[in-house]
This record gives C-alpha cells, structure tokens and sequence, in this order.
C-alpha cells in the first residue's frame, strides 16, 4: 500500500515509485484498473489535483466500440447498460439495435477507490513534468521509472479543431418519464451554433440525462441559453414536473487536421485526451482508453519494457489510420453551412446497422 509503504506523506518531499501517471481521469484510472487486475504488486503511483477520481462526467460508448473481452474487464465499471437507441432527424427517426453504456463518474471513484485508492495522492497538483519525474506545487518531487502523462486535453498549434460542446442536467421527475432507451442524437429541435441535437439517457424510470450538443466552430457555451433550451425540449417532451440534481458541460476536441508528430510528446508517453486518443468526430476516448491500458500493462508485465516508445507507436498508428475522419470532419465544418451540418449525420444513420457500427469503431480507414 502507498502510504503504508512511505508512511506519512506530507512529511515526506521525495518519492520514488515505478510509473507515475499524471492526473487520474478516464484513461489513468482504466489503466490503474487493469494493472491492478493483472499485476496486483505492481508499484505505481497517480497523483491528481482534485479530491475524487474522473471529475463530474457520464461517458458513454457502444457495445461493438471495444471487443468482447474488453467489454468483460470493464463491466464491472458500467453504471448503466440499454440494448438499443435511437435517433431523430426532421427527416426521419430510427431504432438501432445496438448496445450502448454509461460510465458515471461518481460510480467509478466510488468502485475503483478500494482498488486503486491507496495509489492516489488527492489534491496535489503537478506543476512540471519531465519523463523521470514531477514536481508537485507542495514542493514535493516524484521520481519515477515510467511516466505517463494522462492530463486530459489541452489546446495545441500543431493540431486544429473545432468543438463538440454541450450543458447537459441530471433531472429527477415527480412521474416515471416512460422514455424506454436513449435518443443520441434528436437534430428535430432549431438548428444553431453549427449542428444541434439533445442527447438523453434514461438512467432510471424517473431519471434522465438531458444535454444540448453542438458541433460548433467555437468552444464558447452560453449556459443560460442552453438550459431554457433543455428546460423547452423536456417540455415539449411531456416529462412534467422535475427537480436537477446534477449538471455537467464540456467541450470536446473535433480533430480536423495537424501535425501530429510535432505534438506529441518525444519522451512522455500520453494517454487519454491529453494524445488527442478520441474519435475524431465523436470525441469518444472509451475504446483508446481501454485499449491502451491493455497494451501498458501488457507490457509493463514484461521485463525490459518500453512502455513510452509503445504508446508513442500506438498513438502515430491510430492518427494515421483515422485520416478519414479527419477529412469528414473537414467535410462537416469547412464545406457545409453550419446549420445545415445537420443532413450530413441525417444521411450517414440511413446507412446501414453494420457501417454505422463501423464508423463508430473507427474501422474506416485509409490505411
Ligand atoms: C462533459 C464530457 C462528457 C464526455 N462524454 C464522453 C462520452 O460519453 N464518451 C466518451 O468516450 N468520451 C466522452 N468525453 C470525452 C473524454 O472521454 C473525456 O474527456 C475523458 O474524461 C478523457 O479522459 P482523460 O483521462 O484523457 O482526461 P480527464 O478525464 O479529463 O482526466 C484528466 C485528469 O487530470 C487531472 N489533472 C489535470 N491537470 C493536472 C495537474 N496539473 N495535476 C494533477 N492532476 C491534473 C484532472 O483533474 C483530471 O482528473 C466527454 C468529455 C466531457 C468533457
């Protein structure tokens, strides 16, 4: 245990340990999960600067996004599970019969602190990194074998983007609201600020997560404006009387091209956000996560293990591979009129089951 193993921490200004990943959101924390399911005894260490693991999010991901093993390994950490959902268009509306899952933060710290919890240092933030060690604001210094940098996204000159964002609440109804599975993605509201739609998952028969999206050229979220949007659409819904018990927003990276080789990092492998390891349209980071903590542990299992030159060749593997997307996503902000972004997306969920899947998976490529 860690801080059996050095005692009282804030006493102590220098600390060694095998692999240190910095910040323990999605990605660290799948990571740290599957070391310990593997590699028990294995000395690691992640420091975060808040007081809980993951933040305030609900991530979500389809069933066919990871393989079945990989489903298996992470079931423990789903919060909730639907076998299909549906999407909505003014011009047509469609059930998928496909999986799809909700990992709520709050549960993830809640599951995995008993697991993983006695690696963390809470509330301690890292001021620099190099890729032996990291300095802490307290002054404390952490020396490391492996570090992996796991910060969550931030903005670079290398890479250009455009914006998924979106306000979402957690509402709790007076009556059960009847919806049977998500609705993705309804674009039959007004389109503005580029491509609109309300996303809602039900995650019990008087609980509903309802956001408004927007794939947008600006990162800019008037809140106010989005919550009397949501507060119309539930309306216009007929789910009656509520009160919200959480709220969430965000901004994701909408990757539309860049050099990647100048932003990586040359001797600090990363993960997560913090490597642009998304879908490229989506945002969704679920299925690199899960894969890249698969690959770290099976390599760190193996003596004489070169776990940043592995993340560095995964990350350049998966740019290259999803140029595609990057086009598409080209396509959507640079040569469609924002509102009309909307038919792009009408028109790819009239495909067919099968390459909708596949375009969720990222099994489009040019490679
Ligand atoms: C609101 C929201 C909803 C999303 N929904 C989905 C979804 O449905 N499905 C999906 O696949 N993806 C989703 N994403 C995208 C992506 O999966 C998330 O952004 C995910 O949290 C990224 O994981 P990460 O580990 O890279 O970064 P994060 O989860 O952001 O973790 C980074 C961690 O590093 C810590 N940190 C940062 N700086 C420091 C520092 N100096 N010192 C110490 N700690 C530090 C932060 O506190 C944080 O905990 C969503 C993103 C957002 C913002």
């Amino acid at each position: 245990m860690w801080v059996e193993k050095y005692g009282v921490f804030t006493s102590v200004k220098k600390v060694k340990t095998n692999l240190l990943i910095a910040g323990g959101g999605l990605a660290s924390c799948l990571l740290a999960y599957r070391i310990k399911l593997l590699l028990p005894d294995f000395d690691f260490l992640i420091v975060e600067r808040n007081h809980q693991l993951g933040g305030n999010h609900n991530w979500s991901f389809h069933t066919t996004d990871i393989n079945n093993s990989q489903f298996e390994w992470l079931s423990p950490l789903i919060s909730y599970r639907w076998n299909d959902h549906d999407v909505v268009f003014p011009n047509h509306s469609r059930t998928i019969k496909r999986g799809y899952n909700t990992i709520a933060s709050v549960d993830m710290h809640e599951k995995l602190t008993p697991i993983i919890g006695s690696h963390v240092l809470f509330n301690r933030s890292i001021k620099s990194l190099t890729h032996k060690e990291a300095q802490l604001n307290d002054g404390t210094l952490i020396e490391a074998n492996i570090v992996i940098n796991a910060m969550g996204h931030s903005p670079n000159k290398d890479i250009a983007i455009a914006y998924q964002k979106f306000l979402g609440i957690e509402i709790e109804l007076n009556e059960p609201h009847n919806l049977q599975r998500p609705i993705l993605m309804d674009a039959s509201v007004n389109q503005q600020d580029g491509y609109r739609f309300i996303y809602t998952l039900p995650f019990d028969t008087r609980k509903l997560l309802v956001e408004d999206t927007r794939y947008s050229d600006n990162i800019l979220i008037n809140e106010d404006e989005c919550l009397v949007e949501i507060k119309k659409y539930i309306v216009s819904k007929g789910w009656g009387n509520y009160k919200i018990i959480n709220r969430e927003k965000g901004a994701l990276p909408i990757i539309l091209n860049g050099n990647y080789s100048s932003f990586i990092d040359k001797e600090i492998g990363m993960i997560g956000m913090k490597g642009l390891l998304c879908h490229p349209t989506t945002g969704y980071s679920i299925p690199h996560a899960v894969q890249l903590a698969e690959l770290i542990t099976g390599e760190l299992s193996k003596k004489g293990n070169d776990v940043t030159q592995k993340i560095k060749q995964y990350s350049i593997h998966s740019w290259k591979k999803d140029k595609f997307f990057r086009i598409l996503n080209r396509m959507l902000f640079w040569a469609c009129k924002p509102l009309d972004r909307y038919k792009i997306f009408q028109r790819f969920y009239a495909l067919p089951e099968s390459l909708i899947a596949k375009f969720y998976s990222r099994e489009y490529s040019f490679l």
